[in-house]
């Protein structure tokens, strides 16, 4: 087990995968603990969104500062946590602190109040919007990447005005506390980050809680029952779940790039990123020289250097299940197999020939496995990669049609000729359609999940057309029906 949860003790161990010993023990918050952080959030909220979008990013900055000073001791916690190389933490943290850094310089922009235009029928009337902060957001987070996914929350809810009550994973408990203590040496003990620590039940009392939105990152199933429980108090919920991503070869792609594209974004962090690469579809023509690329590429990865070990032991069963179900429907394993799984560590592995309906083809493996099919052409490889009911993110590697082809799929983000770069760009979304959720995070639409838009009118002059009064004449109620047709008739 690498965590151990005691419920009578009401602690719990992280163990790390790397070598099996004891990292931390935590105590699980219950639901009295979590109401009483709530509680305290709210009472902070209005001072903190009171001290206006300026001194926030000020704040936010000074944040970003502490964290970016103490990342090698950031990364060493991830790497002992949940076991991904040393040097990949490092990566994760620099691109969240990108989007804190972007947080906090556009909230004003973005959220900030304007002006915006009135009609013909309300023509005396002035306009105005503003995205306010919904007071406490809770935050629950996954262990695969522990600090650039909660922070894609954390950093957008906190600059939009709103304190936050965070929830790590029970694997990575350790980095959400290192992450609020970071903020309080920047900004003081007032409770604008706090951390509740704890499993599943932790979660569930924090949706229970009445905070004014949840926002969620992990599995497809852990979301529906986050729904559930925010349901029963109409607590909204913003959804970052899994995913079965395709990358997508055309015949005139570039090969070594597609190929390195592949191997990295199938193995990297040993498979476990909801935007990895799990299904590839190569156009018949490139097809046999990708695979040879990619074989060659992913032959030279071993787990236990480049990859780290498998952080859940029950995914093992999971990547296990996926290949055996691959093989016994008639894949075949061109690298790797079922002697991959080796005690934690899982080598990588390319399976080809594996039909649709296969595990490995229709589920998240989250594990080094990449199903690479040969496809006619473009429009196949399009109906496969959309055949899923995930949609997070996509790739599509083609010198000429790149753009043509990525327009068609269905997903929430999509590269063309690299892997995942759409996450690395502060101004755009990230979020997924279908059973990988809905809502963003980064860019404006990130900031605006964590608000709600206030209108307000301001009325400058008597209306000449007195329309909301009883005292309303036949002439006005002519002139209205004059006005629709003239409006809207003609259409
Ligand atoms: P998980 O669903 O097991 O757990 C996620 C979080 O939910 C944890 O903090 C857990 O303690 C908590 N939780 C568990 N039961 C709960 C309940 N009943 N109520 C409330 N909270 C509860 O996921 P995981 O294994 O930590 O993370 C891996 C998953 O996350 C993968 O499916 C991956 O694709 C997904 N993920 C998605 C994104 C994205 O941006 N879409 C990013 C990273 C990971």
């Amino acid at each position: 087990m690498t965590s151990t949860v005691d419920s009578a003790m009401r602690t719990f161990d992280v163990v790390s995968p790397l070598d099996g010993e004891v990292v931390a023990s935590h105590p699980v918050a219950d639901a009295r603990e979590v109401a009483e952080a709530v509680r305290a959030a709210r009472e902070a909220a209005p001072w903190w969104a009171g001290l206006g979008f300026a001194e926030r990013a000020r704040r936010l900055d000074a944040w970003r500062g502490v964290i970016a000073r103490g990342a090698r001791e950031l990364a060493g916690l991830i790497h002992r946590e949940m076991g991904k190389p040393h040097s990949d933490a490092m990566l994760e943290i620099a691109m969240a602190l990108e989007h804190l850094a972007w947080a906090a310089k556009n909230a004003e922009r973005v959220l900030g109040p304007r002006s915006v235009p009135s009609s013909l029928l309300t023509i005396n009337q002035a306009a105005s919007l503003e995205y306010r902060p919904l007071g406490v957001v809770g935050v629950i987070g996954p262990w695969n990447y522990p600090v650039f996914t909660p922070l894609g929350s954390l950093s957008f809810a906190l600059a939009a005005g709103n304190t936050v009550v965070f929830k790590p994973s029970e694997y990575t408990p350790g980095v959400g506390l290192w992450l609020r203590d970071a903020f309080r040496q920047a900004n003081g003990d007032r409770p604008v980050l706090q951390v509740v620590t704890g499993d599943g039940s932790t979660g569930e009392a924090l949706c229970r809680a009445e905070v004014g939105k949840i926002g969620f990152t992990g599995s497809t199933a852990t979301g529906k029952k986050v729904m559930a429980a925010c349901a029963e108090t109409l607590t909204p919920v913003l959804m970052e779940c899994g995913g079965k991503d395709a990358l997508l070869v055309d015949a005139d792609a570039d090969l070594d790039a597609a190929a390195e594209a592949a191997v990295w974004g199938g193995l990297s962090n040993a498979g476990q990123t909801c935007l990895g690469v799990e299904r590839v579809y190569a156009h018949q023509e490139i097809y046999q020289p990708f695979l040879d690329r990619v074989v060659a590429l992913a032959g030279g990865v071993r787990a236990g250097d480049q990859i780290g070990p498998v952080t859940m032991p029950g995914q093992l069963l999971v990547i296990a299940r996926h290949i055996a179900d691959a093989l016994a429907k008639g894949g075949r394993a061109v690298l790797g197999g079922p002697s991959a799984v080796q005690g934690r560590f899982v080598q990588p592995t390319v399976l080809v020939d594996v039909p649709e309906d296969s595990t490995a083809i229709t589920e998240e493996t989250f594990g080094p496995t990449l199903a690479v099919s040969r496809v006619r052409d473009m429009d196949e490889a399009v109906a496969r990669a959309n055949a899923s009911r995930y949609g997070l993110g996509a790739s599509v590697f083609s010198r000429r049609n790149g753009e043509a082809i990525a327009a068609r799929i269905r997903s929430g983000a999509v590269s063309v000729n690299s892997f995942v770069a759409y996450a690395s760009i502060p101004s755009l979304p990230l979020g997924g359609v279908g059973d990988s959720g809905f809502g963003r995070v980064h860019g404006p639409d990130g900031l605006k999940e964590f608000t709600y838009a206030r209108a307000m009118s301001r009325q400058r002059f008597p209306s000449p057309l007195p329309l909301t009064t009883f005292r309303r004449s036949p002439p006005v109620d002519a002139v209205v029906r004059t006005l629709v047709r003239y409006l809207h008739g003609r259409h």
